[in-house]
């Protein structure tokens, strides 16, 4: 079967990578992919945005299925157009990837069929988000509507902090924000797969989200992760999915909005059970990295049964035992403003350590590969325990030259400390 996947990050590259292992593939295309993906995928020049030509390249190419990377062109709607046209995709339709599109959208479904989440209040005025600061505690969370890469959150732990972000949320108006109360606990995430009905759990993780050792610093995108995330112990993940994530997909099916693709919940473990912060509607990036490192199946076969309503029938996914991990390395400045263009050598000796290296923000520049985004390769390794699976991915990233790049050193800390108490 042809493939044609969309995306040009670490978590598309870790994607292609599994599903190059599919017997089943014959050939995997990707748009715009980078030249990691190159090595797995024929690269091809589609705009996302334009529904149309990427339908008839599906057509061209006998294209089988197309799996989506990121969020972006769900919220645009590519996989209704590419669905209405009779096309396999992995990945949700407009209407149900609201649940990351939208906060409010999503805290209005948990409230309706009681989910455990955050108190909130929606606010569409700056006198509204005053007047509702009021019945919120501090520390308060303070949230845009709609998609923000990470960047709409502020935390607010004094008055003056709040004011300011509200201020700069309704500087123009028709904003619209969510205010929330501050749960405490430890974050983790958790992915089931999902054709609308059936719901297979795929897996745990726990993701690295400032630039700072020791969880300091400015949010990025992700700066490591691992998983499994044994924190998230079974007895509490089967109370996720109960509490949490089976309450979600029948709301979406029920209300005529059925969610298919990956779902993938961020959570927070309070002293009350596991909490609902937000949802996303595509793999996180670095997890899917480490995910894909773990998964023993074939990929392919089962993001086809996604697509194709089959879920059902396919049996619990199979991990390889132990802990993977991975390790971003970014460009000098990221997350402000990355050093675009220094060399990133040594990728070759990286692997020959037995890491994968993943490649994120690159580009070929003759023979070279040269940064072109903030996170440039995530280097990822596999063990039996965590403490081996870490020291393996800094074995990988330490056998990099790339004296523009930087990462964190502390990546899975938290579990490490924890095994060692
Ligand atoms: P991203 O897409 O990067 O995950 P986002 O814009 O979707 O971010 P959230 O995930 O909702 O935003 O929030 C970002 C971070 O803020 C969370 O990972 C968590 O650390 C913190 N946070 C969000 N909501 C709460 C809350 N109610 N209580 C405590 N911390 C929170």
């Amino acid at each position: 079967m042809n493939v044609l996947l969309l995306g040009s990050g670490g978590r598309e590259h870790a994607l292609a990578w599994k599903l190059a292992q599919s017997p089943r593939l014959a050939t995997l295309y990707a748009t715009p992919g980078n030249p990691g993906i190159a090595q797995h995928a024929t690269l091809v020049d589609l705009s996302a945005t334009d529904h149309g030509t990427v339908e008839a390249f599906c057509r061209a190419q006998a294209i089988g299925l197309v799996v989506i990377g990121p969020e972006a062109p769900l919220v645009d709607g590519l996989a209704d157009s590419l669905r209405a046209a009779g096309i396999a995709v992995f990945g949700p339709d407009r209407a149900a990837a609201r649940l990351e599109g939208s906060k409010g959208f999503t805290k209005d479904l948990c409230a309706r069929e009681g989910i455990p989440t955050a108190g909130y209040a929606r606010v569409t005025t700056l006198e509204e988000a005053r007047a509702a600061l009021i019945d919120f505690g501090l520390p308060v969370v303070i949230k845009a509507d709609g998609l923000a890469a990470g960047k709409g959150v502020t935390i607010a732990y004094t008055p003056a902090e709040a004011e300011m972000a509200i201020a700069a949320l309704f500087e123009t108006p028709g904003g619209e924000a969510v205010i929330e109360e501050f749960l405490t606990g430890e974050e983790v995430s958790l992915f089931v797969l999902t054709d609308g009905d059936a719901i297979l759990p795929f897996g745990t993780a726990q993701d690295h989200k400032r630039v700072g050792e020791g969880d300091t610093g400015p949010n990025t995108g992700g700066m490591g992760a691992y998983s499994p995330a044994p924190v998230l112990t079974p007895a509490l993940e089967a109370r996720a999915i109960e509490e949490i994530i089976r309450p979600t997909v029948a709301a979406m099916r029920r209300d005529g909005t059925p969610f298919s693709g990956v779902l993938y919940a961020g959570l927070i473990l309070t002293n009350t059970g596991p909490k609902l912060i937000e949802y996303n509607a595509r793999f996180g990036d670095p997890e899917c990295q480490v995910l894909m490192a773990r998964l023993d199946d074939d990929l392919l076969a089962i993001l086809l049964a996604v697509a194709e309503e089959r879920l059902a029938s396919v049996p619990p996914v199979r991990f390889a035992p132990g802990c993977a991990l991975t390790v971003v390395v970014a460009a000098r400045g990221y997350p402000g403003t990355p050093a675009s263009g220094g060399t990133v050598a040594g990728i070759d000796a990286a692997a020959a350590t037995g890491a994968i290296v993943f490649q994120a923000g690159t580009r070929a520049q003759g023979d070279a590969v040269v940064a072109s985004g903030g996170r440039v390769v995530s280097v990822t390794a596999i063990a039996p325990d965590i403490a081996a699976a870490q020291a393996a991915a800094y074995r990988g990233v330490n056998a990099l030259d790339f004296p523009d790049g930087f990462c964190r050193r502390d990546i899975g800390w938290r579990e490490i400390e924890r095994t060692h108490a």
